[in-house]
């Protein structure tokens, strides 16, 4: 079956990639195999692609930069399709509007508001996404998310069909979107920027980033923030108050320079990471009363 659907998807000139290697498409740098890897090469083969999978019962598991993703040990026994460079066109729609295919970085984009002139992404200068993991996600930093931006966004539906939702149906909320709750495929976005003078907007792009180099372990492989933030609270102050920067299993460790990072510090095992993390859970939970949550996606079987 996987072998019919990676030649339909070559057709289409999409690269596969049968068994392959999941720790070099996650930023944790860890975990087994996904069956087959399939990266499109455009929306329109994207389509073709999602709805072959579908004639098939198969739902393919979507990952753009894999910088939210802890993939287990035994691998993904499914499709993946990746988003990423082959689906990055960024265009000006007008003076204020972008567009943005799904598999852009975040960086080219905010390079992109830069050059235009447009403010209003400089939270997302640093992180190291595409921008339909960003939507997935809402990803958010220093006080600003996707939701600030989003006018509206095409996806491809479970059917394989080509749809739209505008921003108030995007529920855009911290660390979740509609496609976190609707499983359709992210294709672009229309995003609304301000126009502002390029040298404020690097000035805050500079900023952001520095911050980023100051206060996080950037030098190991990570999926940046391991816990969400439970309301009222920090997750790295939870971890820290109950005695756990530094705590290590196997080559996994809570990070020493930022206790709301779990790095893989020497190449751990995605079980190290894992049995890591509920470790952390268990504690804090006994020091705080408060069950932290994930943010990292942990996928696979
Ligand atoms: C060092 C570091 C710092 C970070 N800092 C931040 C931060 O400040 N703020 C923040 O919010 N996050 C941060 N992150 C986490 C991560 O970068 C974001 O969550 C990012 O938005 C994920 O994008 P991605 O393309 O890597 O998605 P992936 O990790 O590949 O996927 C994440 C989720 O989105 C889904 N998905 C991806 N693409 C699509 C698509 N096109 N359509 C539908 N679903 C899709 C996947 O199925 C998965 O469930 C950080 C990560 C690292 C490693």
């Amino acid at each position: 079956m996987y072998k019919e659907i990676a030649l339909f998807a070559e057709k289409l000139g999409a690269t596969v990639e049968f068994n392959a290697p999941m720790k070099k498409y996650t930023s944790f740098k860890c975990g087994g195999n996904a069956s087959l890897l399939i990266t499109p090469t455009s929306s329109d083969s994207l389509q073709k692609i999602i709805s072959y999978c579908y004639t098939k019962n198969i739902k393919p598991l979507i990952i753009g930069n894999g910088s939210n993703l802890l993939v287990t040990d035994n691998g993904i026994n499914n499709i993946v399709i990746k988003i990423g460079s082959k689906m990055s066109q960024i265009e000006l729609i007008d003076e204020t509007t972008i567009f943005c295919e799904a598999g852009a970085s975040l960086k080219s984009l905010c390079m992109f508001a830069l050059e235009n002139s447009l403010s209003g992404l400089e939270f997302a200068y640093g992180i190291p996404g595409t921008l339909g993991g960003a939507v997935y996600m809402n990803a958010g930093a220093y006080g600003g998310e996707m939701k600030d931006v989003l006018f509206s966004c095409k996806h491809i539906d479970e059917n394989g069909n080509v749809g739209e939702i505008e921003q108030n149906e995007l529920n855009l909320r911290y660390r979740g979107s509609a496609y976190t709750d609707n499983g359709c495929t992210v294709v672009s976005a229309i995003m609304k920027l301000k126009k502002a003078e390029k040298t404020d907007i690097k000035g805050a792009m500079d900023d952001k980033l520095q911050r980023r180099k100051d206060k996080q372990p950037l030098e190991y492989p990570s999926a940046g923030s391991t816990f969400k933030r439970p309301e009222g609270y920090f997750a790295g102050a939870l971890i820290e108050e109950s005695g756990l920067k530094g705590y290590t299993v196997g080559g996994a460790q809570v990070s020493e320079k930022h206790a709301g990072f779990v790095i893989n510090k020497n190449n751990a095992t995605a079980t190290d990471i894992i049995t890591l993390i509920k470790d952390v859970q268990k504690i804090v939970f006994e020091n705080s009363g408060i069950m932290l949550e994930t943010e990292v996606k942990i996928i696979g079987d």
